[in-house]
């Protein structure tokens, strides 16, 4: 079989140090060395390259591609299953390789994947969100109609649901629908017509049977969660990540390190929201909305990031564009974390949340070869900014084949 050597660059390892000089050997689609002067049948070039894990996202939603309420109602229903293939074949261009799509990809997406008849990164899928009546799921807009952003088909259920027996029922619909997680909103937020971010959604009883179902069912709960009680709610109950988190305390932070509890930061998704409103696709209070948490997420991310909370990257990209996922680098660096604590967060640590890390997040002998080729020192890249990482990604390869 033949032997791959990726000769001549730094590797950054996954584990959060810094890059160092090393060959990688691949074989057979998984890595089988790594270490200096070492030979193969073929030579990849990293001589001035950083060789990366392959990088994950751990909140995208691949069918949605702009946040534009009238071009999302003029848009043919099955055409963002067609974008969801475009948009899936962007992010991995970008070099992630792996994501977790947040709500909106079905069984059919992930099965397409499975079968290789799509490219694009491997991809968890939760279905559909759970939220409250008048949560950040519901689409009840003040003149009374429903508009959906993501419209329930038979694969992807309607899922406002409220008191602890229609929890239960929603997430073995959702366990059933094929689900990887389940995710729950535990608060308001700033894309949903009527919901305020800083209220908590969901009762304990209803997070802790949403957890229990998800634990018996061998999978996970992630909450998008934005103001604290929600936040502590989330937490408390068992949940695995909180995602966005952008009104965190001293008190919520020492209990997701208490409790393990990961941190999503998406520090572009409100940058994305912003820019929707300046561009005047949203309604005014969705616009005062995402200018109102911006100041606070960056206090909070900066405050997690330094206390040591669990960190995995995650853009909620489908917001804005596809594609531009590695920003989100620069801006978690700009909130206090080394670049290499960055990478970390899109590999070692986005494996181990997505409990795939024995298989993946690391370039080390035995894991798959999931592997980005960067021209140019990546943590130096992303100390530049946003868009110089994305920029310099010369090569991507699953399971050591080269697929952009
Ligand atoms: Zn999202």
């Amino acid at each position: 079989m033949t032997r791959t050597v990726f000769s001549g660059g730094r590797v950054f390892d996954g584990s959060g140090s810094e890059a160092a000089e090393a060959d990688v050997v691949v074989q057979d689609g998984r890595i089988v060395d790594v270490g200096s002067g070492l030979d193969g049948d073929e030579r990849v070039d990293a001589t001035g390259h950083t060789v990366l894990p392959g990088l994950f996202d751990c909140h995208v939603h691949v069918t949605l591609s702009g946040v534009n309420p009238l071009s999302i109602l003029n848009s043919p229903f099955s055409l963002q299953f067609y974008e969801a293939a475009e948009n899936l074949r962007t992010t991995l261009a970008c070099g992630i390789t792996s994501v977790r799509d947040a709500s909106g990809a079905d069984l059919g997406i992930a099965e397409a994947l499975r079968r290789g008849m799509i490219p694009g990164p491997r991809t968890q899928i939760s279905i559909s969100m759970l939220s409250q009546t008048g949560g950040h799921g519901d689409d009840w807009m003040s003149c009374g109609a429903v508009v959906p952003t993501f419209l329930p088909h038979p694969g992807r259920p309607s899922s406002v649901v409220d008191g602890p027996d229609e929890v239960r029922r929603k997430v073995r619909e959702l366990v059933r629908d094929g689900a990887d997680v389940i995710k729950m909103a535990t608060t308001g937020g700033v894309l949903s017509p009527r919901s305020d971010p800083k209220r908590a959604h969901f009762r304990d009883e209803e997070i802790a049977v949403a957890v229990q179902e998800a634990t018996a069912a061998g999978i996970a709960v992630m909450a998008h969660a934005q103001g604290t009680a929600g936040i502590l709610a989330a937490v408390r109950n068992g949940v695995r990540s909180i995602e966005h988190g952008i009104h965190l305390t001293d008190e919520a932070i020492d209990l997701m390190l208490e409790r393990g509890t990961w941190l999503v930061p998406t520090l572009l998704a409100p940058r994305d929201a912003i820019a929707a409103a300046d561009a005047g696709v949203l309604t005014p209070e969705m616009a005062a909305k995402a200018r109102a948490g911006l100041e606070s997420h960056v206090a909070s991310i900066t405050a997690a990031a330094a206390a040591g909370v669990r960190i995995a990257m995650g853009t909620d990209s489908g917001v804005g564009p596809h594609g531009r996922n590695l920003d989100e680098l620069s801006l978690m660096v700009e909130c206090g974390m080394s670049p290499a604590a960055a990478l970390h967060a899109a590999t070692g640590s986005a494996a181990e949340l997505l409990g795939v890390g024995e298989e993946l997040g690391a370039v080390e002998p035995g894991k798959r070869a999931d592997l980005v080729l960067v021209e140019g020192d990546a943590a130096d890249l992303i100390r530049s900014g946003a868009g110089a990482l994305r920029g310099g990604v010369r090569g991507v390869w699953q399971d050591g084949v080269r697929v952009s």
